[in-house]
């Protein structure tokens, strides 16, 4: 039996100036990497953890440009493609595809049947989150589907008396997102479940960890809601009463003259 082995997923991020564009109602993420060697590169080594929660809670594009010119390379090389322009429409369905792999451990999938012959698989996410798959990579496929390639595990010395190794496990990735896609991996495989905030506006992923059921982040969200809630209810009972009978609506209005 092995022991429980340390997981660690490096990421050398590649630093670019991010300048922010709009066109009519377009907002776009534009990258210029220095070449490698050039003054303006450095290597940039990113906590993938932390990487993914700023990511999560990022909710303007000016949020996002900061947060991008500091994580460099968002999106890795594919057919030596490297992606220089991010929109902020796909960053945002990219926010809603990892809170679906946080929740859900790898993308849902379904059988799509145009003919009875014609059958193939897609992956199983709302519809407006789509379109930030149309030029998924290979690598990108892997870590949705929960198929990496990018696992690798090595060894460090150690000054034990039995001159044993410590094996690690170590995982390459070439992207900002990949780093944020594959710790959603290793949570999933280390058993760590998460759960969206049900307050409609807050951004935040909590760990699940007890089997008692929590529907908010915090506290100060779930007293958020429960203020929405009583100011909903004391909003509706006159609206609901007028459409029963003409004496409730006299009542209704009476009630609410003197509560005002
Ligand atoms: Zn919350």
């Amino acid at each position: 039996m092995l022991p429980a082995m340390p997981i660690e997923v490096k990421y050398d991020s590649e630093q670019a100036a991010v300048s922010l564009n709009q066109y009519g109602d377009e907002i776009e993420f534009r990258f210029d990497f220095p070449e490698k060697g050039e003054p303006g590169w450095k290597g940039n080594f990113i906590e993938a953890f932390s990487t993914r929660d700023t990511f999560l809670e990022i909710r303007t594009p000016g949020e996002a440009l900061e947060f991008l010119r500091i994580s460099g390379l968002f999106r890795g090389i594919d057919e030596d493609k490297r992606h220089e322009r991010l929109s902020w429409a796909n960053f945002q369905r990219w926010q809603g595809i990892v809170r679906i792999l946080l929740r859900e451990g790898v993308l849902p999938r379904r059988e799509v049947r145009s003919t009875p012959k014609a059958v193939w698989v897609e992956y199983a996410i709302p519809e407006n989150l789509r379109p930030a798959l149309n030029d998924v990579s290979v690598v990108e496929r892997g870590w949705l589907s929960g198929f990496p390639d990018q696992l690798v595990i090595r060894f460090r010395e150690n000054q034990s008396p039995e001159k044993r190794r410590t094996l690690y496990a170590e995982i390459m990735v070439g992207s900002t997102l990949e780093a944020i896609l594959a710790t959603a991996y290793v949570d999933e495989l280390r058993g760590v479940n998460y759960q969206v905030c049900a307050l409609p506006d807050c951004p935040r992923i909590y760990e699940v960890r007890s089997k008692h059921q929590r529907e908010f982040c915090s506290q100060a969200c779930a007293h958020k809601a429960s203020v929405r809630r009583r100011r909903a209810e004391q909003a509706r009972p006159p609206a609901i009463k007028a459409k029963t009978t003409k004496t409730k609506v006299i009542k209704a209005k009476a009630a609410g003259k003197a509560k005002g």
